[in-house]
């Protein structure tokens, strides 16, 4: 595998992380696998180096997601704020992963940016306007677990990673890719499945719990998405999901309920781009996936106040769902630009 980082960069990650006791790894909110993977693997390897490390998330994580080792010991940020708040202000050096701006934390954000010791960045996101001490920023990686795998690679600490910490850094890089479909056509990210299954890692159970296990109300509501909320613009190559607060209610939304369901009109021939807009209690949560390079980071950046990859990207949409849909579609054929030139039919019927 080669070695992808400035030299400057890897020598003064180790010599911050060796020489402080009291480490913080934080992430973005709603996490996910690859945010969950990438503060829990990095957790596990440095309390196996002697490290007092403690993880703080800014809200809960979904429920696919709880048989990650350590997960029980996080810090939620909603739940615990005076206990996260002392963990961040004894802290003598913060790890910021999968995410590149403020905002991203939520109400986390004045916490972490407030505190004063030294900080690290580690992540996968375009333009990164977080300031840190080192920043390790490679939006053409996988996964942030791909980067901190790399990471600890670099540094010499790859017969310290255990299981646990094996288990949690193959868990993002399995979520991120969608089980190795996207993102992921770079031969070292198999080196990196190779080295993590030789520490003994349980792929298949990683699958089975943070992608396919679903709950029947959960199986429902996608089913019930895809066959009365799902609309086709055939100029646009798009396809657009529309999910009010009754619909979710009406078959017991829960947190992670809808995770992957903007992906499946992808799987339409001849559909460039998925919108996915969910009534959430304080905005309007959206969620964009695209291929053949079509920027919907640019859509969320432009109309959603949000941002992400270039093919994977979310925002936040302040005001009624029906005034979200209404922006979209306003502006929707000002992307059909990006379009690839040449495209099969779409297979509606
Ligand atoms: P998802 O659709 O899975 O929620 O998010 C996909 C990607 O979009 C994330 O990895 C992240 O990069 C980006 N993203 C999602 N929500 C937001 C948001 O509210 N703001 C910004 N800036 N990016 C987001
Ligand atoms: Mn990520």
């Amino acid at each position: 595998m080669k070695n992808i980082f400035r030299s400057e960069d890897i020598n003064d990650f180790k010599r911050l992380v060796e020489k402080t006791d009291r480490i913080i790894l934080t992430c973005h909110m709603r996490p996910d696998g690859d945010a969950v993977g990438s503060t829990l693997g990095l957790c596990h390897l440095l309390r196996s180096m002697g490290k007092e490390v403690n993880v703080v998330v800014p809200d809960r994580i979904p429920r696919s997601l709880n048989f990650l080792p350590g997960t029980k010991e996080l810090a939620v940020y909603t739940q615990y704020d005076p206990y996260c708040t002392r963990l961040v202000n004894e802290a003598g050096l913060i790890i910021m992963c999968d995410f590149n701006t403020a905002t991203r934390q939520g109400d986390l954000a004045p916490l972490i940016q407030g505190a004063t010791c030294p900080k690290i960045l580690i992540d996968h996101h375009r333009d990164p306007d977080l300031k840190c001490d080192v920043k390790f920023s490679y939006p053409e990686m996988s996964s942030t677990c791909e980067l901190v795998f790399r990471i600890i690679a670099a540094c010499g600490y790859y017969s310290e990673v255990d299981l646990n910490s094996a288990t949690c850094l193959l868990t993002g890089l399995i979520t991120d890719t969608q089980n190795f479909t996207v993102n992921c056509n770079s031969s070292e990210v198999y080196e990196i499945l190779m080295r993590l299954l030789e520490k003994g890692v349980d792929k298949k159970r990683i699958v089975d719990e943070a992608i396919k296990s679903t709950s029947y109300d959960a199986l429902r509501l996608n089913s019930f998405a895809l066959l009365e909320r799902l609309t086709i613009f055939e100029q646009s190559r798009c396809a657009l999901i529309v999910l009010s607060k009754e619909d979710l209610q009406a078959y017991h939304y829960q947190k992670g309920d809808t995770e992957g369901l903007v992906n499946m009109p992808l799987n339409i021939r001849g559909i460039v781009y998925s919108v996915f807009m969910r009534e959430a209690s304080d905005c309007i949560k959206v969620s964009t996936r695209s291929r053949y390079d079509f920027p919907v980071c640019d859509i969320c950046s432009d109309l959603f106040n949000g941002g992400g990859h270039l093919m994977a990207a979310g925002g936040e949409f302040y005001g009624t769902l029906e005034e979200c849909r209404q922006i979209f579609l306003k502006n929707m054929s000002r992307y059909d630009k990006y379009l690839p030139s040449r495209l099969e039919k779409i297979d509606i019927k």
